[in-house]
């Protein structure tokens, strides 16, 4: 089969390595990957790297350009090979279910799959980016427990955020969406988040201006898990100027590019103490995954420092 990708070394550029490796990729070095595609932007790798590193774990994590028709050989290739495990991304978290033995509450709640631990050829699939925005906010000294939520966007950010604010015990949740493709499917996830939590989730219109602004002003903590805010709608918020919001709630914004979206300007504007880019939750879920893989906890304020 002919194939597409580029393997070729002499493409890629490598500095600052600083001596021969020693004690460090050897025959004992074990395995973890990502699954994706595309991939090459990733700061999994650096992160993952650089936590292995500094807690002198023999382990590497690389990137491996894989979708289609190309998923279940590489699912293979994780027991095969006696991985770790891996990660999972676009466009390859609910195509890889098939192909894992169990899922996680979470994962199974989701209806997708970020991280994948292989437990001596038992392959089991996690979900781990809710939690990576639950405790990026923890680490912070801000708890989504016993909250009122409002969160924008039903897409692959925003019900792993619902399901876990909901698994740690959020009081409520109100989403809001577009009637687009995600309105149906997501109406499925709010049903199971009522079934199967004690946090009351609810659906509501996006086009309903004057309901969302409501709901802003009613609640702790205000996400946006839409993407409106980065390039090419880099000068757009949903929120539409600071009166909409209030001091003494938290703002959180998924995008991390820019590092300052339009919302979090206006969140400045409004006097509120607790703004957060979407960094954090990238450093959370890559936490949530290492510990699965590794039973340690990821030196997040190092790690956070290398990504920025
Ligand atoms: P998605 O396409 O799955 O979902 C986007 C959601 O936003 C949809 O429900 C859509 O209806 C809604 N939406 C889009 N444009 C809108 C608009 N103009 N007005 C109102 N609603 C709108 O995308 P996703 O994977 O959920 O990603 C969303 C954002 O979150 C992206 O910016 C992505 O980079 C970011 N993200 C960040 C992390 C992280 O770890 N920080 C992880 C995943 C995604």
């Amino acid at each position: 089969m002919q194939d597409e990708r580029n393997n070729d070394i002499n493409e890629t550029a490598i500095t600052g390595v600083t001596g021969p490796i020693t004690d460090w990729l050897d025959g004992h070095t074990i395995l973890v990957g990502l699954l994706a595609n595309p991939i090459r932007h990733s700061v999994s790798p650096t992160m993952h790297n650089n936590a292995f590193a500094k807690l002198g774990l023999n382990g590497l994590y690389l990137c491996f350009e894989v979708e289609g028709d190309r998923l279940e050989g590489a699912v293979k290739a994780i027991r095969m090979l006696g991985m770790r495990g891996a990660n999972v991304s676009m466009p390859n978290k609910k195509a890889i279910i098939p192909y894992l033995d169990k899922l996680d509450k979470t994962a199974e709640m989701c209806g997708a799959v970020n991280t994948v631990v292989n437990d001596h050829g038992v392959l089991t699939g996690y979900t781990t980016d809710g939690i990576g925005w639950v405790n990026s906010l923890k680490e912070d000294g801000q708890e989504v427990a016993g909250k009122v939520i409002t969160l924008a966007g039903a897409g692959g950010a925003a019900i792993p955020i619902a399901v876990s604010s909901a698994l740690a015990g959020a009081a409520e949740i109100r989403i809001f969406n577009i009637h687009d493709r995600n309105w149906e499917p997501a109406k499925e996830k709010v049903a199971l988040i009522n079934q199967e939590t004690d946090c009351r989730c609810s659906l509501n219109a996006m086009e309903n201006k004057e309901a969302f602004k409501k709901s802003i002003a009613e609640s702790d903590i205000y996400c946006d898990a839409t993407g409106v805010g980065m390039p090419p709608l880099d000068d757009l918020s949903l929120v539409e100027d600071p009166s909409w919001l209030h001091e003494d709630m938290v703002v959180s914004d998924t995008v991390y590019q820019p590092r300052e979206t339009k919302l979090m300007k206006i969140a400045k504007k409004a006097g509120v103490k607790h703004i957060y880019n979407g960094l954090g939750m990238v450093v959370g879920q890559g936490a949530a995954s290492f510990k699965l893989w590794t039973g340690k906890e990821m030196p997040v304020d190092y790690i956070s420092k290398i990504v920025d």
